[in-house]
């Protein structure tokens, strides 16, 4: 039986037998009690309960040679279905490559008020401001990380010291943070200007990645098209992507689709990866697609090039238990990891949505999927959602009028 046709406890008990899951990880899952009041009052503040989002997982992924099950928050229909699709036809072609890079976060120390002797002090205690950051986050340095980076940028009216520092495995808001403000303090007491703040960049800039998938022609055909006739015209909509801001901010939106749905899923903070991602694609001066298409060696070559800014530890990503639960059913050691996964996850979205554009229309999936939430909706449960989404498919009314007639004849009203 296919995934997508089991129930949710045919689903569990499957990812339980695969080794997906352990029985405890699969009793988690079922109490539907996730979070705790506790837990819940020290995230945020003001609490009055806890808002649920579908949970389930994508499949077929194989990236850098590795399998994995891919665990998405998502609340759009057909996001998770699109993912699976493109990685099951990139898995038959070979798979994901992806290219990490570095793993470091920049961090802005802004000054005003200086004299050019101050920042002739800066200048020549440079060594001592680095070991001083050093200094700040220990730890950090015994895990095979710390700053990596210090550099002065002259602003009209400003001073930023700006430091380059690798957090391994966190995300690093907090870390970098406490490391910018101790040091901070230091250079505080070497001049007589002021401190106006400090605060990491959530620019993103030292965590670029690349993903890659070469797809086989034979992998995109549909009833009615080729396989390199729909290739060359997913080069050419990309490629029109380039030229269209426009069209470049929903092709990155599809990508987003999937790469927010596994922020959600890990405890990532997706805020800070919409900020870096959309800077990154302004990035030439004109807004543009996170990845490109074209053909080499009679295949579909794909290529995602963006910032992944997350963590694999710390922050909400250790303390929710869903969050864990979505680390261990990917098998994730180390936040490199993480991060090939979701380019990878990005990249597949994007497939998905170029195939469907340049063939059928992104509708005749879309719509067939959303009918489904339109039956609930028009008030439809157990049997009748699947009964009206049928019923609805075969009319192409997606409305939630034609939703409550088909509902009201069903049940013989
Ligand atoms: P934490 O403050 O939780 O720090 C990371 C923790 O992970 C540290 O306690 C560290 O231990 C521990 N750790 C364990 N193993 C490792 C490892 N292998 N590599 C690195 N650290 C390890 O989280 P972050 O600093 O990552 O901050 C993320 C949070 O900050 C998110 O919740 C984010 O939403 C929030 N935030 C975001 C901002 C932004 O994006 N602008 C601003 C402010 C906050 P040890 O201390 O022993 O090193």
């Amino acid at each position: 039986m296919k995934i997508y046709e089991m129930t949710n406890e045919e689903r569990i008990r499957l990812l339980v037998q695969t080794g997906y899951l352990t029985t405890k990880q699969a009793e988690l899952l079922q109490s539907r009690r996730t979070i705790s009041l506790d837990l819940a009052n020290s995230l945020s503040e003001n609490q009055i309960g806890s808002f649920s989002l579908p949970y389930g997982f994508a499949t077929d992924f194989v990236v850098d040679g590795q399998d994995y099950l891919v665990p998405m928050v998502i609340e759009e229909p057909s996001v998770i279905a699109a993912a699976s699709n493109a990685a099951k036809r990139i898995k038959n072609s070979g798979g994901f490559r992806t290219f990490p890079s570095s793993r470091v976060v920049y961090g802005q120390i802004v000054l005003e008020n200086l004299t050019e002797t101050d920042i002739e002090t800066l200048e020549k205690k440079n060594s001592e401001i680095f070991e001083c950051a050093q200094q700040a986050h220990p730890s950090l340095i015994k895990r095979g990380g710390g700053i990596v980076s210090l550099r002065f940028n002259r602003y009209d009216g400003f001073l930023e010291i700006e430091l380059g520092i690798d957090t391994v495995d966190a995300m690093g808001a907090n870390m970098v943070n406490s490391i910018l403000e101790k040091t901070a303090h230091k250079i505080s007491s070497l001049v007589s200007g002021d401190i106006l703040c400090s605060i990491l960049s959530n620019s993103g800039q030292g965590q670029v990645i690349t993903a890659e998938a070469a797809i086989d022609f034979e992998q995109l055909k549909t009833k009615s098209m080729s396989g390199s006739e729909v290739a060359f015209r997913i080069v050419k909509l990309a490629n029109f992507a380039k030229q269209s801001v426009k069209r470049a901010v929903t092709h990155n939106k599809g990508i987003m689709n999937g790469i927010d749905a596994v922020y959600l899923a890990t405890g990532n903070d997706f805020r800070a990866q919409e900020a870096a991602a959309h800077s990154f694609a302004f990035e030439s001066g004109q807004y543009q697609p996170f990845s490109e298409w074209r053909i080499k060696d009679g295949q579909l070559l794909g290529t995602l090039k963006m910032p992944i800014e997350l963590g694999s530890v710390g922050g909400a990503i250790s303390a929710l238990p869903m969050a864990q639960l979505s680390l261990a059913i990917m098998k994730i050691t180390n936040s490199k990891q993480l991060q090939s996964v979701v380019a990878a996850v990005g990249l597949a979205n994007n497939l998905s949505a170029l195939r469907a554009l340049v063939t059928t229309g992104i509708q005749a999936g879309h719509m067939g999927l959303q009918s489904k939430s339109l039956a609930v909706s028009a008030g439809a449960s157990g049997f009748e959602i699947e009964e009206v989404s049928k019923r609805m498919n075969q009319t192409k009314n997606y409305t939630i009028e034609n939703a409550k007639n088909i509902l009201m004849k069903l049940r013989g009203k």
